[in-house]
């Protein structure tokens, strides 16, 4: 059987283990994006943004690459840290410093957590940035009031001037897909393990829209996730019966498309097995410790 390619459009891979990385490969996890947002825990001063910035764009797409998974990123002020209106103030002016690097496929996450004046005037603000240079959008809708948060968040964003096929709407559910479809943007899953959004669920969702503009993802990070969500949601889709080219519009070719659009993504070296050579450096970091380097020979 022919090992199916996956595109996992939302994952924060600086929480995860090189064992992730080699899993997910294994899996066929060919590319990924992973959205700037937040620890866990909020920052204190604009350096740890930038520091954080600069690993997203740096060393952890240098981690990836050495487990043959290409390693996109998105740039932004995520919604809960916009609350910090002093900080986020800086941090918005720190954003076109990482925003246009080699790499960066997107703003993003941005969007709504508790729907405050303070994460408006964020959100609106890179919007604006994105508008004014043409790129795409990844907008992380609030996990409360989520319905009137998507709505909200599509209004304002076409409102800035926002291209509707620019703009990615994550972490939907039944209720609000239809609102996302509707307007012309993409609609993204977040499949968590155990919860309200899991893979049998996205079967269903699958079912009843079909492939258009829907993408799975699995948004995995240093809480409770499941890094191989996107396959194991494609697999389920299979067992069900789902039409395999709508199973690979949704968990490969449709975050492919959307995000393509930034210019950023080498499209035709992804339809190439991907080839890896560990014993390269980020400046003096290598992944391994004293293992002996993978170095793939280059398929002719
Ligand atoms: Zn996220």
């Amino acid at each position: 059987m022919n090992q199916l390619r996956f595109f996992d459009p939302h994952i924060h891979m600086s929480s995860r283990t090189t064992d992730d990385y080699e899993a997910m490969a294994k899996a066929g996890i060919r590319a990924v994006i992973e959205p700037a947002f937040w620890l866990g825990q909020p920052r204190t001063q604009v350096g740890s943004f930038i520091d954080y910035f600069a690993s997203l764009v740096g060393w952890e797409r240098f981690r990836a690459s050495q487990f043959g998974i290409a390693h996109y990123c998105t740039i932004g002020l995520n919604s809960k840290e916009a609350n910090n209106e002093g900080l986020a103030k800086e941090v918005l002016e720190l954003l076109p410093r990482f925003a246009f690097k080699e790499g960066v496929v997107a703003i993003g996450e941005i969007g709504y957590d508790e729907i405050t004046a303070a994460e408006d005037r964020a959100y609106e603000a890179q919007l604006q940035l994105a508008a004014d240079n043409d790129m795409m959008v990844m907008v992380h809708s609030p996990h409360r009031d989520k319905k009137n948060g998507v709505i909200r968040s599509v209004d304002v964003a076409a409102n800035i001037g926002i291209p509707m096929e620019h703009l990615v709407i994550d972490h939907n559910n039944e209720e609000t897909v239809e609102s996302v479809l509707d307007r012309g943007a993409w609609a993204a899953f977040t499949i968590y393990p155990h919860t309200k959004m899991d893979s049998a669920r996205m079967v269903e969702i699958v079912r009843k829209y079909g492939a258009e503009r829907i993408i799975v993802d699995s948004s995995a990070d240093w809480g409770v996730s499941d890094p191989l969500a996107v396959p194991r949601s494609a697999h389920l889709m299979l067992e069900g019966g789902i039409d395999p080219e709508i199973v690979e519009k949704v968990t490969f070719s449709n975050a492919l498309a959307a995000y393509a659009q930034s210019g950023q993504i080498d499209v035709e070296a992804l339809d190439k097995a991907p080839t890896v050579d560990q014993s390269t450096l980020f400046g003096d970091s290598s992944v391994l410790r004293g293992q002996q380097p993978r170095i793939d020979q280059p398929v002719i």
